[in-house]
């Protein structure tokens, strides 16, 4: 592994600083506060790029490494978890799985369009009845002539409510478990597919969270994405990197709550002093930056192993294991530092804990990455 950054991904990584100030901070207690970012900043993000990292310029992609696609991450969830994790799907989730298991066709149709922004791309697995058991969905996609009619829902998908197209995992066969589910790519705006947003929510309330209702859509065969029975596998895949783009958004929060409890520490007075001058404050600040290295080291390993060609998907549940809970820890540990202007929003700790939080829980809960790793250690699935 190489820890220094080549030209190019140093300039790329400038640019999304570049970005995250001029068209995210200046936003970010207003979106939050709104429920909503600014959805044009989906054409923005296209139009620099950043949702065609890693694909190809046959596609409109941007190209460039994973290691570049995680230092974009990485200073878009230090700007905004909201719009870090719009990048994480619409690109990570759909836009590149598309490019591993699609045809030529099916690039052809949805990539151009999601690399640029013109469309937005949502990943729909996960169903009100299951969440972290996931291969035993209940959706069904049932074949009638050249086509699949397929019904069901699906719950707190990111994306959910503006997203042109959706990733969508339906059992089509009557195998077993999550042998018998399928992938497709259904538009959203297919005659029986209606949305609902989900409000309330602790952290991301940028983000459009929503439960997809699908009442006997009809998509033509041609609309599967890999192989009949294989789409466990395709959601499997697609998890193993989503799970690295989580752990760098994580780094990005983490290193935004040691930026914010240096700066405050030195400038906030107590006893006399700047509170960074007692002992107890700089433990809280040199346990936050422990966990940035650490979580930007097991992040950055995973991007080179994918990079290499190298098995990742164990190292990629032990970056999003370590980086979720570390992002946890460093927002409440500046949150801390703040003391009670932590609590309140005119500061931006409390966002990033809120928004840390849902990292333990999403693309497998911490849990689920603890089975992934016991179970590849050990031989044995204690699912
Ligand atoms: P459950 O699976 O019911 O788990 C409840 C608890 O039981 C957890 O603590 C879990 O760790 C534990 N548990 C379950 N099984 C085991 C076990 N075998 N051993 C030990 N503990 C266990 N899904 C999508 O498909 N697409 C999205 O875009 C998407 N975006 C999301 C955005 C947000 C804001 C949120 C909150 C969720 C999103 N999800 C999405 C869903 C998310 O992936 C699930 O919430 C997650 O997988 C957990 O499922 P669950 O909520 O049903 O919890």
């Amino acid at each position: 592994m190489h820890l220094e950054l080549s030209e190019e991904q140093v300039a790329v990584q400038q640019l999304a600083r570049d970005f995250v100030a001029g068209e995210i901070a200046p936003y970010v207690a207003e979106w939050d506060r709104a429920e909503a970012v600014d959805r044009g900043i989906v054409k923005r993000l296209g139009e620099v790029g950043f949702l065609g990292l890693t694909i190809g310029e046959e596609y409109g992609g941007s190209g460039g490494d994973h290691l570049a696609y995680c230092l974009v991450t990485e200073e878009l969830g230090r700007g905004d978890s909201s719009v870090r994790g719009i990048v994480s799907v619409s690109l990570g989730l759909v836009a590149k799985t598309v490019a591993h298991w699609g045809n030529e066709e099916q690039k052809r149709r949805w990539l151009p369009g999601l690399t640029s922004g013109e469309y937005l791309s949502c990943f729909g697995l996960t169903e009100p009845g299951t969440g972290s058991d996931a291969g035993n969905l209940a959706t069904r996609a049932v074949r009638d002539g050249d086509d699949y009619v397929i019904s069901g829902s699906k719950m707190f998908i990111t994306n959910g409510t503006w997203a042109d197209v959706v990733l969508l995992f339906a059992r089509s066969t009557d195998a077993p478990g999550h042998k018998g589910v399928s992938a497709f790519l259904v538009p959203t705006d297919a005659a029986g597919l209606s949305r609902r947003e989900i409000h309330g929510k602790l952290g991301l309330r940028g983000q459009a969270t929503a439960e997809l209702v699908l009442d006997g859509v009809r998509v033509p065969a041609s609309a599967m994405l890999g192989p009949e029975g294989k789409g466990f596998a395709v959601a499997m895949s697609a998890l193993a990197k989503g799970r690295m783009s989580v752990a760098a958004g994580c780094v990005g929060i983490a290193q935004a709550a040691l930026d914010a409890a240096v700066s405050y520490a030195t400038e906030r007075e107590q006893f006399g002093k700047a509170i960074a001058h007692h002992q107890l404050v700089q433990e809280l600040i040199s346990d936050i930056a422990v966990d940035v290295d650490a979580a930007r080291l097991l992040t950055w390993r995973v991007a080179d192993l994918v990079d290499r060609g190298l098995p990742f998907a164990t190292e990629s549940s032990k970056a999003k294991l370590f980086a979720s809970e570390a992002a946890v820890r460093a927002a409440n540990n500046a949150l801390q530092v703040f003391g009670g202007y932590g609590y309140i929003d005119e500061y931006p700790v409390g966002k990033l804990l809120r928004d840390a939080r849902v990292m333990t829980l999403y693309e497998g809960t911490s849990q689920i990455q603890k089975l992934v790793i016991g179970r590849a250690l050990t031989g044995v699935s204690a699912f």
